[in-house]
């Protein structure tokens, strides 16, 4: 099998890694760019490649040419870090060079910006101790012509493929270095959401695109988008911008399973909104089809505003990232289905008890840290027995669902709902007074009263209400039960004095309002 140089890659870990990946990747062409030159020549005998370990030390073996005879590889202890050392048995005559690749090891050619001409040359000192460590130590350093002239071809054509190859190499090394940050972020990442964003910010910092997506396969066997992210310039709310593929074609190639890529988007028949493509200014796209080993899991499509020169190479390691990908998004989805089994109601899909009082421990901290307020509701539906009873259950479930979503809309994201058993609810007020909090319970029993519930005019107040008692964290509630205690009395009360109403604790008593 061929060695792919990201797999090992990927076994590795930090830019040390890509670094040498991508020197294995120069090196590489350094060689079949000899290989090339040395058939032309009509040469043929052995090639030995040695390398400073140090520098080099994910370097694989080189397959050999039948018309050059035998390659032998050797690995030297370092004589100089960075050097790279070919020599040269042709019948008679012996090359013998060192290609300087590097100035620094861990920083590529690119990074280091050195202008190409330095990036490699000969040495003499150090081509004899690379012919001394191969038991050449008896032939000379030819100083032949034909020597001179074939390291001048080798120097001119090397550097033309380093020119040449600039950007591609760039490229290359961004993808290398972006494969890596997303393997690093995934693995440690299991939440759904966040995993989403964070590809989208990796993928924008490393690919550059200019538009960005991903649909994942649902149960019902389609695909869904999940998520759109726009490029480093473009405004935030275009985050919700779809392109639209051809449904067929987008399916299709999503069970093929290999990357594809679009050199025209704006010609393209797989794409319907051509309009949206206009105003983007995009031309050119990847669309990377997310599968495991087993599965296919969705599709990435990346959006490019410039022409793309993409290799058969590094389409194939857009292969393995999908793969990468499409792991890290099968973990974060069992994981956050299982957490979410673990912290949701599975009726009201709102969260649970146990959930809650991890959430209340976190908010007393917040607050001791000063950042103010914390207010407790205890809801409670009234006459729920009797709206069972009426309607059966099914038709109560349907209700509890119904109330957990209005109270959810009435209530900000930094508050939190629970279900607290039955047909009550509690809710968590961050920063809120207990002016605050009645005010805000106020507007849940409102808001509940007012909904036409299928059935509600049977019920004893002639509509569904609720009733809810409210209470404020101070320095005398130790735990979140204390609290309750003090929750559950203005509940109590709200319920004795009529119910669809709102009371709360003022220490020692329950009134209506707060005063
Ligand atoms: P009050 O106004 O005093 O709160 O009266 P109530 O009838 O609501 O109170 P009670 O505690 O007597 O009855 C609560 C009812 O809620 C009884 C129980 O069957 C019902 N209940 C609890 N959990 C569920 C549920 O998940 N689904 C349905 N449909 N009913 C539930
Ligand atoms: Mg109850
Ligand atoms: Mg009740």
């Amino acid at each position: 099998m061929q060695s792919n140089p990201l797999r090992e890659l990927v076994g590795a870990t930090g830019s040390r890694a890509s670094y040498e990946v991508f020197s294995q990747y120069t090196v590489g062409r350094m060689l079949r760019i000899l290989f090339d030159l040395l058939a032309e020549w009509k040469l043929s005998g052995r090639l030995a490649l040695a390398w400073d370990e140090s520098a080099y030390p994910l370097l694989p073996p080189f397959p050999g040419r039948g018309d050059l005879g035998e390659v032998e590889l050797r690995r030297l202890s370092p004589p100089e870090a960075g050097q790279l050392f070919l020599s040269l048995a042709c019948g008679e005559e012996r090359f013998a060079m060192a290609a300087r690749l590097v100035e620094n090891p861990g920083q590529s050619v690119f990074q280091q910006r050195l202008p190409v001409e330095l990036a490699w040359g000969f040495s003499a000192p150090l081509c004899e101790q690379v012919l001394e460590m191969l038991g050449e130590r008896q032939r000379e350093i030819p100083k032949e012509p034909r020597a001179e002239a074939l390291s001048a071809e080798f120097s001119k054509r090397f550097i033309k493929y380093l020119e040449s190859h600039l950007l591609e190499s760039r490229h290359s090394l961004s993808l290398i270095t972006g494969i890596l940050r997303v393997q690093k972020a995934i693995s440690s990442e299991l939440d759904f959401d966040r995993l989403l964003e964070l590809t989208g910010e990796i993928m924008r910092e490393t690919f550059g695109f200019a538009f960005g997506e991903i649909e994942l396969l649902e149960e019902d066997g389609e695909l869904h988008h999940k998520k759109s992210w726009t490029g480093p310039d473009e405004a935030r709310d275009q985050a919700e911008i779809r392109i639209l593929l051809e449904q067929e074609q987008q399916m299709e190639l999503f069970k093929a399973g290999a990357p594809v890529f679009v050199s025209d988007v704006m010609q393209s028949p797989l794409v319907l909104n051509q309009r949206l493509i206009r105003v983007l200014g995009l031309r050119t796209a990847i669309l990377l089809p997310l599968h495991t080993a087993t599965e296919g899991v969705g599709l990435l499509k990346l959006f490019y505003s410039s022409q793309l020169h993409l290799g058969t190479e590094r389409l194939g390691w857009l292969e393995e990232l999908s793969a990468l990908l499409a792991n890290a998004i099968l973990n974060a989805r069992e994981h956050t289905r299982v957490f979410e089994l673990a912290t949701k109601d599975g009726l009201t899909n709102i969260h649970n008890r146990r959930y809650f009082e991890e959430q209340y421990d976190l908010e007393v901290q917040r607050q001791k840290r000063g950042s103010g307020a914390l207010c407790l509701l205890m809801l409670d539906v009234d006459h729920f027995k009797n709206y069972n009873d009426q309607n059966g259950h099914l038709a109560g479930d349907q209700v509890l669902i119904r109330v957990a979503k209005l109270i959810k809309g009435t209530i900000r994201s930094v508050d939190f709902l629970a279900r607290y058993g039955g047909e009550e609810f509690i809710i968590l007020l961050s920063g809120a007074s207990l002016v605050q909090g009645w005010r805000v319970a106020e507007k849940i029993r409102t808001r509940i009263a007012k909904e036409v519930f299928e059935h509600g005019d049977k019920q004893p107040g002639g509509c569904l209400t609720v009733s809810i008692g409210c209470a404020a964290q101070d320095e005398q509630i130790q735990r979140l039960e204390d609290l309750i205690k003090r929750a559950d009395k203005a509940l109590y009360f709200a319920k004795d004095n009529g119910r669809n109403q709102v009371a709360v604790f003022e220490d020692p008593e329950v009134t209506r309002d707060p005063s």
